[in-house]
């Protein structure tokens, strides 16, 4: 039988190829693709409201007589037609307009017209509001329904994706849409059936309960909500299968590699460290790829946790990669690999995008030989022209963008490009757990969720810029004493150019006001080996201030630095204020942070910063920053599409996450309906996160 999937949207009146080409744009090539182009939300146009009781915000329908309709010359031109009802006044304003538009609205004419009123020079406005002159009546109480609002492409209008969805709507009788998910589910949690849902959100009823619509709370939109979430998890588990399809090498260690790197530390592992360890020493020891996520609060020790799984691989004859996701950091962790595996008579490598000529094709022989244990570098290690003789395990480090697509490709990068290496990711934002559950579906979780022993909480002072002098003398004052200080520039702009110029601004600035201090800058435009020695500088206690960019969000662990200054915090998320903050507090001293904002803070800013202060804990704040922010500044994949959804809101729908992760595991029995739910809900275009 045909299904509404083959049936393609050009049978639909009205539409031709330019406007299937617009269509495709959205992803909408067949009939069912545009019933699955959902409202994000609804408008309610079925009162008109007195004018008398608008407010500044709110959207409205209005009607009345125009009492005035005039051409206003001010700084921009514009038509400004005051209209009256009983209650009140309201000035339409149009900065475009035509000859008709002028000659409709005179005095006199009758006019219903939507808006969001704005204050305006001459009261409450409405600029370019949808009008109608001489309105038909409104539909009576109880016949009128929510006005849906869709996501739009160039070119096509609200009211023309309406009309297609309507239309659509008409070919359910005959084609009603499969519903893939079992009818007891359905009635456990009373939920529609799938046809159903999906009239009723495209063509709510005029009884439907305005207010759950509104807030996307009606059992309708939730069933669509829920099957989304569930596509979704379907998705990961999906890759999940794919990749554990693949057979991995079992790493079995033989000697006492890791008895011999566990005497040579100053410390002994934290009980979280050793919980962790047994985890993923389980894990490599399968014929199966490990895929484990390790989160672990900035400090908490994941560094070592990595070494000890790479000697599990190396003691078993394999190879191990490291990435980072910056120069500066996978230059520290090289450095401290060197230090701990070398006198284990252990050989790296260090390979970047940077590394260039004869080292690189020295870098590129030992890998390719077997020579190099361990490789270390930034994502340059995953090129095609890097060919590993016997990878086994691939550790990235802070790096929870590293997506799908990443985690799939690396399949094929192991030992004779048949057995796929384990893989371990670390990261230090703490993710919440349903946020976890859901973005990282695919893998295993560990958490570190213990600090090592003697660590000193970090006081945090909120100041206004205003104080800039005194935190200047504070920075003097600290590194008089022997320490040493971040301090960190912000831009909003996401320009690395302009970053990279003020934080130079600010250390010509700071030089000039501190010129006993020795001060240091980097940014992300200066030259590896630049930064490195930077780095290495202020590692060794050489510098005594360091002016940076974000660059040294992650990572960086230099333990006799106590202070931080972050200018603008109020531009930054939480949770890379907090790895930012994780800068200091790694010592043995008390450690600071200030945070320099700029005022006015909005009340928002106030309390974000605010939570900053009162919290040293990043699971917490991760949670305030995924209730404030949403998931994608958490996970740092605005820009990726990684967690995008239709309709799902992980705020509001977060009740379903676990729910969806109980369901999902019968449903992958069965291959049909996972790929004709992930076809349905991520389409062709399955965008994973990028690197
Ligand atoms: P992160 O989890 O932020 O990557 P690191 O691995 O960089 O943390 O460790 C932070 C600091 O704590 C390092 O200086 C490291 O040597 C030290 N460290 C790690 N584990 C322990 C431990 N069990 N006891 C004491 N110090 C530790
Ligand atoms: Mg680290």
């Amino acid at each position: 039988m045909t299904s509404l999937d083959d049936i393609s949207v050009t049978q639909l009146k009205g539409v031709g190829s330019a406007l299937a080409e617009k269509l495709a744009k959205l992803g909408i090539h067949s009939i069912q693709d545009l019933l699955f182009h959902l409202p994000y939300r609804y408008e309610d146009r079925t009162r008109v409201v007195p004018m008398g009781s608008l407010r500044i915000g709110d959207i409205a329908v209005v009607e009345g007589d125009v009492m005035k309709a005039d051409l206003v010359m001010g700084r921009r031109r514009s038509l400004q037609v005051t209209l009256r009802d009983d209650s009140g006044f309201l000035v339409m304003r149009f900065f475009h307009f035509n000859a008709a538009q002028k000659n409709h609205l005179t005095e006199g004419a009758r006019v219903r017209c939507f808006g969001e009123v704005r204050p305006g020079r001459a009261g409450y406005e409405f600029y370019h509001p949808e009008y109608q002159v001489s309105p038909p009546p409104m539909a009576a109480a109880g016949e009128a329904t929510l006005t849906p609002v869709y996501p739009l492409t160039e070119g096509i209008q609200q009211p023309r994706v309406r009309g297609l969805c309507q239309q659509a709507l008409g070919y359910l009788a005959r084609f009603p849409i499969k519903d893939w998910l079992p009818p007891s589910l359905l009635s456990d949690y009373q939920l529609p059936g799938i046809t159903d849902a999906v009239k009723l959100v495209h063509s709510p009823p005029a009884d439907a309960a305005v207010h759950l619509l509104m807030e996307g709370r009606h059992p309708a939109q939730q069933r669509l909500v829920m099957e989304e979430l569930l596509a979704h998890q379907l998705s990961l588990l999906q890759v999940r299968e794919q990749i554990q399809a693949r057979a991995a090498l079992p790493l079995l260690p033989t000697g006492d590699l890791p008895e011999q790197f566990l005497d040579q530390l100053p410390f002994s592992l934290t009980g979280a460290q050793k919980q962790v360890m047994k985890e993923i020493r389980q894990d490599l020891s399968q014929p199966v790829p490990m895929l484990r996520l390790v989160q672990g609060d900035v400090g908490s020790g994941k560094t070592v946790v990595a070494a000890l799984a790479a000697l599990q691989a190396i003691g078993s004859g394999a190879q191990v990669a490291l990435m980072a996701p910056t120069e500066i950091l996978a230059e520290q962790h090289f450095r401290n690999f060197q230090g701990w595996l070398a006198p284990l008579g252990i050989e790296l490598t260090w390979l970047s995008g940077k590394v260039k000529g004869k080292a690189r094709q020295e870098a590129l022989a030992a890998v390719a030989s077997g020579q190099a244990q361990v490789a270390i570098g930034t994502h340059a290690l995953f090129q095609d022209e890097v060919q590993f003789h016997r990878l086994a395990l691939v550790l990235v480090d802070e790096q929870h963008r590293f997506g799908v697509h990443q985690r799939l490709a690396l399949r094929e990068k192991g030992v004779g490009g048949q057995l796929a290496p384990h893989q371990l990711i670390m990261t230090a934002t703490p993710i919440p757990r349903t946020l976890a559950m859901s973005a990282y579906a695919d893998l295993d979780t560990s958490v570190i969720d213990e600090l090592p022993p003697g660590r000193k909480p970090i006081e945090t002072v909120v100041l206004p810029d205003s104080r800039r002098d005194d935190i200047v003398e504070r920075v003097r004052t600290a590194c008089r004493q022997g320490r040493q200080a971040y301090w960190v520039c912000t831009l909003i702009e996401e320009s690395e150019a302009l970053q990279c110029q003020a934080a130079e601004v600010t250390a010509q600035e700071l030089a000039e006001r501190l010129p006993d201090l020795k001060i240091g800058l980097v940014h992300g435009r200066l030259k590896a080996v630049d930064k490195a020695s930077v780095m290495e500088q202020f590692k060794s206690g050489e510098l005594d201030l360091l002016v940076a960019t974000t660059v040294i969000e992650v990572g960086v662990d230099v333990p006799n630095a106590s202070l931080i200054i972050i200018e603008n915090p109020e531009r930054l998320g939480l949770a890379q204020l907090h790895q930012l903050r994780g800068r200091v507090g790694r010592g043995e001293q008390a450690s600071f942070c200030v945070l320099m904002y700029h005022p006015p803070l909005s009340n928002n800013g106030k309390a974000r910063l605010q939570a900053l202060r009162d919290s040293q804990d990043g699971f917490f704040i991760a949670e305030k920053d995924l209730e404030i922010r949403g998931p994608g500044e958490v996970l740092g994949t605005r820009q990726t599409g990684l967690m995008q959804f239709r309709l799902a809101d992980f705020e509001r729908d977060k009740g379903w996450i676990e729910p969806v992760k109980e369901m999902a595991p019968a449903l992958m029995q069965q291959p049909a309906v996972v790929s004709a739910l992930i076809r349905r809900w991520l389409g062709e275009n399955i965008r994973y996160g990028e690197v």
